[in-house]
């Protein structure tokens, strides 16, 4: 028996991601030892509700039976096999699925999402090669977007925070304007902020279009940049840019696909003008993609960008990979996530609909936080709810986790933007819990720091 905590032992051995270790000398990380449903236990017997889905990974709670149980009879079968020459049931089965499911199809794999928004960028770029248009390798992204931290997919995301330390290291992409109606200059109404949005990017592509790859982004929501929602209006207007211009379109359905917004993926919300869904030429997949069970991720692509490689020179393929590409416990769990789907209940609900009315209730119950006076902007999309609270403290985030955190509930505020995105099995009571938490942890830690005298105001990182 080792006698120091796992807190303690953990703060020791492991370098926890996103954190300034130091922190954790006066606040030591939670040793969580079981997960049920959408509860955490600590090791104390401790309850937290996992209101942000343990990172946006998690759909139908912790230790669901349908993905359990297909990983346990996988593991039986072929537990890993190298992807290359080789294929297996669960990795054919999974991108037959992810095509009929999206109209793209060529599923690439491997087992983040960085990695994914990786392999779309240098796709993008070695088809435009192939096609003998090497010139085409920018990239554009959106203010505030994110996609990831591995070196490429760090160039196209713009969170200063994560990104200055290693700007020298970086080939960084154009930042165009996001639609976020939060961002319009005052006085400036939402429709002009996004009428200006897409000016700014066809003025960008009239410029700049023969040497661009893609334009990489989220749809619908930016989730790293605070939850930032925006009109699927914008996206009508990028794929028409995208076409007018011969640049492609990489959607970081990362964060927002299965499900989260409403829609099976955040895109099919963008109708042209015929009515019909607006299609990217790249889709990344990965967090919800097992239910937050397994690391995974795809990329999807069209049949025009597959045959830019199809070729008889090796060069000319895309040669990129990862030991555990396709891996089939991770494509078993995918499956059984795709299978809870399609499944209907009693009721003849599917989980979408289930979802919609979940959101109902929960917005009505979150309706005081709402209305607080110190929020100052209320949104929701789908399963995803943010307020703005109008506070200027740099440590309310901080402040606000740990205070929740105490409170059974496990909630990490992005700067001044308090958000909720949870697994979509909350029963009635959970919905309760969270969002009477939500409101007495708000109130509890504006009166904190509204009573800090100013000068004692310092940095804290987030932890
Ligand atoms: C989380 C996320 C990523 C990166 O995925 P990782 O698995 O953390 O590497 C990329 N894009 C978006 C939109 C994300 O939310």
């Amino acid at each position: 028996m080792n006698a120091a905590s796992l807190a303690e032992r953990s703060r020791q051995a492991v370098w926890h991601p996103c954190t300034q270790m130091k922190v954790h000398e006066q606040w030591p990380p939670r040793a969580i030892v079981r997960a049920e449903g959408p509860w955490l236990v600590d090791e104390h017997g401790h309850r937290i509700l996992d209101a942000v889905s343990s990172w946006w990974v998690n759909l139908f709670g912790h230790n669901f039976a349908p993905i359990r149980e297909a990983i346990t009879d996988q593991l039986g079968q072929v537990d890993h096999i190298m992807l290359a020459g080789l294929t297996h049931p669960p990795v054919v089965a999974l991108s037959e699925r992810l095509a009929a499911l999206t109209g793209l199809g060529h599923a690439f794999y491997a087992s983040d999402g960085a990695s994914a928004t990786e392999i779309a960028l240098k796709m993008s770029a070695h088809s435009w090669r192939n096609l003998g248009r090497p010139e085409k390798h920018q990239f554009i992204g959106l203010q505030g977007g994110y996609h990831g931290e591995t070196a490429g997919a760090l160039s196209v995301t713009d969170i200063p925070l994560f990104r200055e330390a290693y700007a020298p290291l970086l080939r960084l992409s154009a930042t165009l304007p996001s639609p976020d109606p939060r961002q319009a200059e005052p006085g400036v109404s939402p429709e002009v902020h996004l009428a200006s949005a897409i000016e700014a990017l066809r003025t960008y592509l009239v410029a700049h279009h023969e040497r661009t790859a893609a334009l990489i982004l989220e749809p619908l929501v930016q989730g790293a940049a605070g939850m930032a929602m925006y009109d699927p209006a914008y996206l009508v207007a990028v794929r028409r840019l995208c076409d007018e211009f011969g640049v492609h379109w990489i959607a970081d359905e990362i964060a927002v696909g299965f499900a989260r917004t409403g829609t099976m993926f955040a895109h099919q919300q963008a109708l042209d003008p015929d009515g019909i869904a607006v299609k990217p030429d790249f889709i990344c997949l990965s967090k919800g993609i097992t239910g937050g069970v397994l690391p995974l991720s795809a990329v999807l692509t069209t049949d025009a960008v597959y045959a830019a490689f199809y070729d008889d020179r090796t060069a000319h393929g895309f040669l990129h990979s990862h030991s555990y590409t396709g891996n089939p416990l991770a494509c078993r769990a995918a499956l059984a996530v795709l299978d809870t789907f399609a499944a209907r209940d009693e009721q003849g609900r599917d989980v979408l609909v289930r979802n919609r009315e979940a959101a109902a209730r929960f917005t009505r119950l979150t309706q005081p936080l709402s209305q607080h006076p110190r929020v100052k902007a209320a949104r929701h999309l789908g399963m995803i709810w943010a307020w703005d609270i109008d506070v200027t403290e740099p440590t309310f985030a901080a402040r606000y986790h740990r205070a929740a955190m105490d409170a059974g509930l496990l909630l990490r505020p992005i700067g001044s933007t308090l958000y909720v995105m949870p697994p979509y099995v909350l029963s009635d009571a959970d919905q309760v819990f969270l969002a009477e938490g939500l409101l007495s942890v708000l109130n509890a830690v504006l009166a904190e720091v509204d009573a800090l005298p100013s000068s004692q105001v310092a940095v804290l990182p987030v932890p």
